[in-house]
């Protein structure tokens, strides 16, 4: 992948206080309408005409911009590995870094960093925006000026969020648990399982206790296999057996999680029972996430998910759906052991579920 480096020269009158990395993988934030109407990424060295208030900041800013910026809707893990390798490879000589990202696969991109990223003790910040930046009402500017902020804040010389994170419209969300909710307006993002982590207004306010704290266990690493072999089965009613068995029986299928109902309940049928218990002896492993934004999966709880807990299906808890397919992806890329795999994705490895 190639990328354009920039450093804005901040024409603050102090010296800076904090070294922040940007990287611009595209999105919304940085597109402009092309002349058939539909939006296009444009050059991210033009930001400084779009926030002239970025020289203000009191900061030493490094822009990475992918050269060839992506709709987040075509975002890969391949993207994620790029994003990973370039904070991972700069990691010493900033002290936060700001993704600017599409929102449509924000949450799973957030996520998927916050696994990949070990022994964190500085802020990654997302953010995005609704409206491009050079759209008069556009969310750009604000949602920019203070995930930069963030990234750079510090209490006692450490981060005060040194955590993978989505700064939109005033929030501050822990990456992982988060999801897009809205299309429409500003306030795109909920996590609707844990609190926000700050919010802004005249100052930014930090919910202190909810953030999670560094404790370092080493050097920073960088997981970078990811394994791709997963699928997700979403459950409806009136679903057929040729739909979930053309799923489950994907070619060459290590993982699956399945989006059931309310407290993580699915069909008690037979045929869908089988399907599962068969795909999980020979191998695959299976977690239920809710189709319901809050709450649990308590499996045993109801009728229709004891059969769940019965034939290995693996409680997903209070994961979202976002968090759980690219923490299964990480955990496949570098674990082969079923059992294992089970076991890790119930235990938190950065504040991505809540044991009860
Ligand atoms: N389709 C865009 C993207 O995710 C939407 C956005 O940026 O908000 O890249």
């Amino acid at each position: 992948m190639h990328y354009k480096r920039t450093n804005i020269i901040t024409s603050a009158p102090k010296a800076p206080e904090a070294s922040v990395l940007i990287i611009y993988t595209g999105g919304t934030l940085g597109m402009i309408h092309d002349k058939d109407g539909t939006l296009q990424p444009f050059d991210f060295a033009s930001i400084l005409d779009h926030v002239p208030s970025l020289r203000q900041l009191e900061l030493n800013l490094t822009v990475i911009a992918f050269t060839r910026p992506v709709d987040s809707t075509n975002i890969t893990p391949t993207e994620w590995q790029e994003i990973g390798s370039l904070i991972y490879e700069a990691y010493n000589d900033f002290d936060g870094f700001v993704v600017l990202h599409g929102t449509d696969t924000m949450a799973y991109s957030a996520s998927a960093l916050s696994f990949m990223i070990e022994n964190l003790s500085k802020p990654i910040i997302f953010t995005g925006a609704q409206l491009p930046i050079s759209s008069l009402r556009s969310d750009a500017r604000e949602n920019l000026v203070t995930a930069l902020e963030i990234a750079a804040a510090k209490r006692n010389g450490k981060a005060l969020v040194p955590e993978v994170c989505i700064y939109f419209d005033y929030k501050l969300f822990r990456g992982n648990r988060s999801k897009k909710v809205e299309s429409l307006y500003f306030d795109a993002f909920e996590s609707e399982n844990y609190p926000a982590l700050a919010e802004s207004g005249v100052i930014i306010n930090y919910n202190h206790p909810a953030i999670l704290k560094s404790e370092i266990a080493g050097d920073v690493l960088l997981h970078r296999e990811l394994d791709e072999n997963v699928a997700i089965l979403k459950l409806y009613p009136g679903m057929t057996k040729a739909y979930a068995a053309s799923v489950i029986h994907t070619p060459g299928l290590k993982g699956l999680v399945v989006e059931t109902f309310g407290a993580g309940n699915a069909p008690t049928a037979d045929w869908f029972t089988t399907l599962l218990a068969s795909a999980i002896k020979k191998g695959v492993i299976v977690v239920n996430v809710s189709q319901c934004p809050g709450g649990r999966v308590m499996q045993g709880r109801y009728k229709t998910s004891k059969q769940l807990k019965e034939i290995g299906v693996v409680s997903g808890m209070d994961l979202t759906l976002e968090a759980a397919i690219t923490k299964l992806m990480i955990l496949l890329g570098e674990e082969g052991d079923q059992q294992k795999i089970g076991t890790l994705m119930q235990t938190p490895k950065c504040g991505e579920l809540s044991l009860d």
